[in-house]
């Protein structure tokens, strides 16, 4: 291995193990009693989300479209020991939903001091077969929803000096094959929310935005989506859902889950061609 490699990985592992070093503490009781919505909690990393929050104490809202799945998840988060555990159900892809979720947690909890958005609509792992109807659609669930529902919620999470944390993807840095509609709603999610974080800094707002960087977590769908094309290793969504727990409770702007997507992001921009080769052959493809 040539000097520069060397000194190339020994300062992602500095800059690595700085990042962790610098992490502010995280202390559970502060979400006892905390005011919750956690979108995407019928399955998959929210369903996981919702369990921690009830273990930690809190008053969860939870949403998604399948009504049944939901009242089975808030019975399970009652029994973990939410103190509050509620549902309604919700298509984030229609206009006037985002907004009902968020006015239903707005009163059932009396405010918020929590917004996590975590949602996605069902969308295929191919390459891209020209149907822009399906990116315009997709839009509205992965990216619209998030706007509106952040807009409505913004004034009460003011008051309470409350979070946003926004579920985004490793797809959303670096752009992947078989996810090209994917892919867009990411860049925007993180394109918008970077931004309004930068406004509410210098508004000097009480509001503090994580942005979450994900790579291949183990849920179902992901998994099912995958099988056959990617043999990375996918990380345990109960384990990326408490990492994202921490990282809102502890007001971090970023969290980078697992490891490597901080180190695949740094690297891109290093080495793009190398990148894009490797990026290519870890799919299983054959034209
Ligand atoms: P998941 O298991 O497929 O869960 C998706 C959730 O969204 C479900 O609760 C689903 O419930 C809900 N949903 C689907 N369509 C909806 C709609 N139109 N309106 C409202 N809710 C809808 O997904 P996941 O793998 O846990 O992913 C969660 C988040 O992590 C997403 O933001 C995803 O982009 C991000 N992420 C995941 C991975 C991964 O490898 N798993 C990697 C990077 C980033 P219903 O069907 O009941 O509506």
């Amino acid at each position: 291995m040539g000097t520069f490699v060397k000194i190339v990985i020994a300062s992602i592992c500095v800059g690595y193990v700085a990042v962790k070093w610098n992490r502010p503490s995280f202390d559970s009781e502060s979400l006892r009693g905390a005011r919750v919505l956690v979108t995407g909690a019928s399955s998959g990393i929210g369903e996981q989300m919702a369990y921690h929050y009830a273990r930690f104490g809190a008053q969860i809202v939870i949403t998604a479209r399948r009504e049944k799945v939901l009242q089975q998840v808030t019975e399970k988060c009652l029994s973990l020991g939410a103190q509050k555990a509620l549902f309604i159900s919700g298509d984030m892809s229609n206009e006037s939903d985002p907004d009902k979720v968020v006015d239903f947690a707005l009163e059932k909890l009396g405010g918020l001091d929590y917004l996590v958005l975590n949602h996605i609509g069902v969308t295929r792992f191919a390459m891209w077969d020209g149907d822009v109807d399906h990116v315009r659609w997709l839009m509205k669930p992965n990216f619209f929803s998030y706007i509106q529902m952040a807009w409505r919620a913004l004034p009460s999470l003011e008051k309470s000096k409350g979070s946003m944390v926004i579920v985004s993807s490793m797809a959303g840095k670096l752009s992947n094959p078989f996810t090209a509609p994917y892919c867009s709603t990411k860049s925007a999610l993180n394109g918008f929310f970077g931004a309004l974080s930068h406004e509410l800094a210098m508004k000097k707002s009480n509001v503090s935005t994580s942005l979450i960087t994900l790579g291949l977590i183990d849920t179902e769908s992901a998994l099912n989506a995958v099988r056959g094309i990617i043999t990375t290793p996918a990380y345990p969504a109960t384990e990326a859902a408490l990492n994202i727990i921490v990282t809102g409770a502890t007001r971090q702007s970023e969290l980078y889950y697992p490891w490597y997507t901080y180190v695949m992001n740094l690297f891109k921009d290093w080495y793009p061609s190398l990148t894009n080769h490797l990026i290519q052959n870890a799919l299983n493809y054959d034209p």
